[in-house]
């Protein structure tokens, strides 16, 4: 067994830098700032795919694809867009040799291309709603980066849609923060609080951004997934419009909203523990690995057959399993490297096992021997299912007390600035960008959003708001979560 891990107590960003690489998840790229995912980290993705294109396709969105390359006049036409952009934008200017008459911009993300196209596509009222999401990847030149987290390209969905009033594009917006914020839960664990973005903070064009924020397990906020209500700001810079039912012009109203690979890293900084990863069991590539343990030939005979039985069983039950029969290593070593991986549940099967018909199944979430249990094979796929399911609840939970336990309820200058070394402040907040500027130079937390409920960011017990601005003493228009973010 290679060295462990730093453990996170000792060195967080460096226990998630070498648990990336050694999880298998991704890899450095010959270009600084991007980002190989290997097989086991595109395994995970997938998954997420999965998990939130069922949602999208529930909700009526369909799938498309818009090109990668943007006339660089297109992010022009949005004033907020392309200052907010423009930083981080690859430009093309040679293709096949040749100077190009107008240089053409790697998507940082598609509402210019997208809105360019609705303005041709639609027409009248009885056009819209249009309900598009596309999976790509897209490109935003970071200075500093990090796998999963920031990276020059990264893959995503971006969802786009075009509606006749300003109502439904809110009821959209609303809908798919509803949509990620289910999807984080109960999908990857992840308790995350929705909340909407300050002015300073939104989405370069939109009216206003709507988010998930998480806490990692070092205590910094991390945006998971967000959503824009972006007005008619891009209906107006691309005419984007529709012929009502009294036959008068229109201009539509929009939204985006995206979901990244970063929210991996947002699995593995939520639930990894010291030994490595542990992959929520609805995500996870692998739900189950069998590792067979045996001293010989004949008892190598008898145990795999048992294993691939099991296995066979398992695969059956729509449950994820891989069995490790990898030569020349030892089980223990391969517990090991499971667990770096985050495998939910581990099965072992020995000859003494196999004699009395049973298994031993490990909970990667409860190291030791408080996670083991003696299963029959009888029943064994009704068992895993259960285990499985109790792993994912117990994830969350965790989750969630941990987040709560390190937010709090600060209500003078003095105790935000001890608040925010230590977790989350939820502070009230007079809803002025002064205010808001002033704690960002002053402290480095950031505002992460006004949280859509207020009383669920601290349960049961959480105290009372003063009712004061934490930064100025004026009467507060809500209280917001303040935090030092990734
Ligand atoms: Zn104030």
């Amino acid at each position: 067994m290679a060295d462990s891990l730093p453990t996170r107590q000792q060195d967080f960003n460096e226990w998630y830098n070498q648990l990336v690489l050694r999880a298998d998840l991704a890899d450095y790229a010959p270009v600084r700032g991007c980002m190989i995912i290997k097989p086991y980290g595109w395994a995970l993705w997938e998954n997420i795919q999965g998990a939130l294109d069922r949602r999208f396709k529930a909700t009526g969105h369909v799938n498309a694809a818009f090109p990668l390359f943007i006339p660089k006049s297109f992010l022009e036409k949005e004033k907020q867009h392309v200052e907010g952009f423009s930083p981080e934008l690859a430009v093309v200017t040679i293709g096949g040799g040749e100077e190009l008459a107008e240089p053409l911009v790697v998507r940082p993300t598609s509402e210019t291309i997208i809105g360019h196209a609705y303005a041709q596509w639609i027409k009248s009222y009885r056009d819209l709603p249009v309900l598009i999401n596309q999976w790509n990847s897209v490109v935003r030149w970071e200075l500093r980066t990090k796998l999963f987290l920031r990276t020059l390209e990264f893959w995503w969905q971006e969802g786009h849609t075009a509606h006749a009033t300003y109502d439904e594009a809110e009821a959209e917006t609303r809908q798919m923060l509803d949509v990620y914020t289910d999807f984080a839960v109960n999908e990857a664990a992840v308790p995350v609080i929705p909340g909407i973005k300050s002015q300073s903070e939104k989405f370069a064009g939109a009216l206003h951004s709507y988010t998930i924020e998480a806490m990692m397990g070092d205590k910094r906020a991390l945006q998971a997934g967000t959503s824009h209500n972006l007005g008619q700001n891009f209906a107006k810079a691309f005419n984007i419009q529709y012929l009502d039912r009294e036959n008068q012009l229109q201009h539509c109203w929009t939204t985006s909203w995206g979901l990244s690979t970063r929210f991996i890293g947002a699995i593995i900084m939520v639930h990894g523990d010291d030994q490595g990863l542990i992959m929520p069991p609805k995500l996870a590539p692998y739900q189950v690995v069998i590792v067979p343990i045996f001293k010989n030939d004949e008892e190598k005979a008898s145990v795999l057959t048992v294993a691939k039985d099991i296995k066979a069983q398992l695969v059956k039950a729509n449950i994820r399993v891989t069995l490790d029969e990898r030569e020349g290593q030892s089980p223990g070593w391969k517990f090991n490297d499971w667990e770096m991986r985050g495998v939910p549940l581990r099965i072992e099967l020995g000859p003494k096992d196999v004699a009395k018909q049973s298994a031993v199944l490990a909970r990667r979430d409860r190291p030791g021997k408080e996670g083991k249990v003696f299963a029959s094979l009888a029943d064994l796929p009704l068992t895993v299912e259960k285990l499985l399911t109790e792993i994912q609840d117990s994830l969350h939970a965790k989750a969630l007390s941990f987040r709560r336990s390190n937010t709090h309820n600060a209500q003078t200058y003095d105790e935000f600035k001890k608040a925010d070394e230590s977790g989350f402040a939820f502070s009230g907040w007079c809803g002025s960008g002064d205010c808001e500027g002033k704690i960002k130079e002053e402290t480095r937390a950031t505002m992460r959003c006004i949280p859509l409920d207020q009383e669920a960011v601290l349960g049961a017990g959480g105290g009372a708001a003063s009712g004061k601005c934490v930064y100025c003493g004026q009467p507060a228009k809500s209280r917001a979560i303040f935090a030092r973010a990734y």
